[in-house]
């Protein structure tokens, strides 16, 4: 699963013009096998879940072209932005080490998408401490969330991280 805080979810709905009901899966533990006390979980009517990029049947990504490309490469979500490497930052900011993803490991994607030789260590480091920063602020909402006494479903998540979960009028790529 490629996880999605609800920055990632902004970029991506800018960008495609979708709504966030259709970019979005929220996933169970069965799906995940998590630790389910880990952070990240969203407590909704009927259980725990993780909000991630929604995939095709085939279980790829939904914005994976045939010609294994991605059609929202300038909007990708930061997890993208890193792939292959998890990225491990000290407290001033200085990159402490390095791990291999466990998006990797799993083989959950197929994209064609990775960091690569590329990448600059300022690079690195800029989308590491942008993830260490969206990931911190997404995770403060949902502590809001929940806490709660009242639980909801999906679109109620959506909703509250302030994502409306109406039809787009301006669908401006094709994902299938
Ligand atoms: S970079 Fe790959 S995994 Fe990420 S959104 Fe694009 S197609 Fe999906």
């Amino acid at each position: 699963m490629i996880e999605l805080t609800h920055h990632d979810l902004h970029r991506l709905l800018e960008h495609t013009g979708m709504p966030a009901d259709s970019l979005v899966t929220l996933y169970s533990n069965t799906e995940l096998n998590d630790d389910i006390d880990d952070d990240g979980w969203i407590r909704l009517s009927y259980g725990k879940r993780k909000m991630g990029l929604r995939k095709k049947r085939d279980g790829t990504c939904m914005f994976l072209s045939p010609q294994l490309q991605c059609v929202a490469y300038e909007a990708r979500p930061i997890a993208c932005r890193l792939f292959p490497i998890d990225v491990i930052l000290g407290d001033d900011n200085e990159i402490i080490d390095l791990e291999l993803s466990d998006v990797v490991v799993e083989k959950f994607v197929k994209c064609k998408h990775f960091y690569g030789k590329t990448g600059s260590h300022s690079r690195l480091l800029n989308s590491a401490s942008q993830s260490r920063d969206e990931t911190d602020s997404y995770w403060k909402r949902l502590i809001q969330w929940n806490k709660l006494p009242e639980k909801g479903r999906k679109r109620d998540f959506l909703d509250f991280i302030q994502f409306k979960t109406g039809k787009s009028r301006n669908r401006k790529i094709r994902t299938n």
